[in-house]
Parts: structure tokens; C-alpha cells; sequence
């Protein structure tokens, strides 16, 4: 059991969105870690949802990075860190998705295990318009005011965006003096507004880390079957599970691909749902 590489250890975590309310819990009583918040580490200098400040990496990358500077601030051998990235989706139109990494890194032992989730679930989405009146649906829709929301005035389709004026807007009143004040900035006379996607202002995304955090917590859990590393887990897909019609190949996962973090053994698994045949719906010639 891997269980002994952590137990007992304190793990440093960089957040100013309060993802220490949700990750210590499963941390301690999955692998008996201590949670050390480092109040120090500004992450925002990795880039921020709202845009002030681009990203220099990309989204694990940055994940990874955000857990060594905790572990560096506060001298210690073990970090984690989460990361969002938000956007609208790739197939569907109007429809949003997002992904969310945690990383854990031991400088100790020299492993790195991440685990990412898809999450369908989100509310990332923006509306324009003069007043709340004219959001309305579109406030009740992203979960307003339990959610917060981010308020510019509208540039015009093609120019550059204008800076935010307001974040974590949670109030109706707050949200109509700051709707006014874009309307009056803007050249087509119209508010701007976005979901704020930091975990603190958006109990959605943090619901989503802590279901992230028990499923980090069992990968942790889980060896190498060949040189007993912690953190065996997915690591790829590969796509081609046959039509349940004509048995012609679909873009549906058929096979999944376990790695280890510290040597090289891989498994190629079949799916762990146990679906063998895709529904005729997602076949190229059933369906075209
Ligand atoms: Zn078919
Ligand atoms: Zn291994």
C-alpha cells in the first residue's frame, strides 16, 4: 500500500479561492496528509480566469507549477494544486464545458500524479444586455446570485474587450449600479457579463474539486503493479468501440491505457463501465 509514502506528512497548497475548504478533508482521511495553506503565493501570477493576466502554460502545466511554488513557500516536500480551464464546447454550440486538474507533487520521492475531470456540468457562459431585467433568464440559468458574475462594458464585436469593472457581483442592486455604469462606458451602449469561474464565487466549480479531490486521493491509493509507485491510473484512451449494428469501429473509447508515474509499465484495459458494442447513434455508417 501506498498509504505509507504520505501518511503523517504535511501538503502545501497555494489557493486565494478557498480550495482548502474542500481538499483538506479527503486528503486527510484518504492518505492521513495535513493540508498547509500557503497564504503567500500569489496565483494569479499563472494567469487568471478573467483574462488580466494570460497564461503562460497550459492548464496542467500551470496546475504543477502552482503546487511546487506552495511546497517551495513553505519548505516543504509535498504540494498540490487544482486548475479550471472553461470554454464553450467544441461539437455542441451554446453548450459550455470545462476541465479541472489536481496535481500533487512529491519532491521527496520525485513523482508527479494528476488527475484530471471533464466536467459537462458547468456554468461558464456570458449575456449581454442594457439591465438585470434583460439577464434575467440568463441570471437564473448560470444559478445567479449563488453564483457570482463578473460585470464590462460591451467593446463591440472585433475590439478589444474592456477591462472588468466588477467581480464576485452577487448582489441585485450591486449588479444594476454596476450594469449602469458599463451601459455608460459602452460604445453600444450595453453591460457585459460573465460568470466569475474562481471556486470561491462559484459553489458549482467547487463541488466539482471535491469530487476531483476523492478521486486524486484514490489514484494515490493506487500502485504500480509492476514497481509499486503510487498513483497507477488512466493515462490515455484510445478510441474504436464497434457499432452494436454493423460492428464498424466509432469514435467511442474501446480501450484505456493505465501508466505509472515512475517507471515505465503501461496496461491496456478494456473500459471500465464494461461497454463492449456503442449504440447504432454513434456510428459513422448507421448513423452518418
Ligand atoms: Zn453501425
Ligand atoms: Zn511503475
Amino acid at each position: 500500500m501506498s498509504f505509507r509514502h504520505y501518511s503523517g506528512r504535511l501538503i502545501a497548497l497555494a489557493t486565494q479561492h478557498g480550495k482548502q475548504r474542500v481538499l483538506a478533508r479527503p486528503l486527510r482521511h484518504g492518505l492521513g496528509l495535513t493540508l498547509r495553506h500557503a497564504v503567500e503565493v500569489n496565483t494569479d501570477r499563472f494567469g487568471s480566469f478573467s483574462g488580466e493576466q494570460a497564461r503562460p502554460d497550459d492548464a496542467p502545466t500551470t496546475c504543477r507549477r502552482k503546487a511546487e511554488a506552495a511546497l517551495e513557500a513553505l519548505g516543504l516536500d509535498l504540494g498540490i494544486a487544482s486548475e479550471g480551464s472553461f470554454g464553450p464546447h467544441p461539437v455542441v454550440p451554446f453548450l459550455a464545458i470545462g476541465q479541472e486538474w489536481l496535481t500533487l507533487v512529491d519532491r521527496r520521492d520525485g513523482f508527479v500524479i494528476s488527475e484530471p475531470m471533464l466536467c459537462s456540468q458547468t456554468n461558464f457562459s456570458s449575456c449581454t444586455g442594457a439591465d438585470p431585467e434583460t439577464c434575467a433568464s440568463w441570471l437564473r440559468q448560470v444559478g445567479f446570485p449563488s453564483h457570482a458574475v463578473m460585470v464590462r462594458p460591451h467593446a463591440g464585436e472585433g475590439s478589444e474587450p474592456a477591462p472588468w469593472l466588477a467581480k464576485g457581483v452577487r448582489g441585485s442592486a450591486e449588479l444594476a449600479a454596476w450594469m449602469a455604469m458599463a451601459v455608460d462606458r459602452s460604445p453600444l451602449g450595453l453591460a457585459w457579463l460573465e460568470t466569475d469561474m474562481r471556486a470561491h464565487c462559484n459553489p458549482t466549480r467547487m463541488a466539482t474539486i471535491r469530487r476531483l479531490a476523492f478521486r486524486l486521493v484514490r489514484r494515490v491509493g493506487a500502485t504500480c503493479p509492476a514497481c509499486d509507485a503510487p498513483g497507477w491510473g488512466l493515462v490515455a484512451t484510445r478510441a474504436g468501440l464497434p457499432c452494436r449494428a454493423c460492428g464498424l469501429a466509432t469514435e467511442l473509447v474501446q480501450l484505456e491505457e493505465f501508466g505509472c508515474v515512475a517507471c515505465s509499465h503501461r496496461e491496456l484495459l478494456p473500459r471500465r463501465d464494461r461497454l463492449m458494442a456503442a449504440d447504432p447513434a454513434h456510428c459513422p455508417y448507421c448513423n452518418p
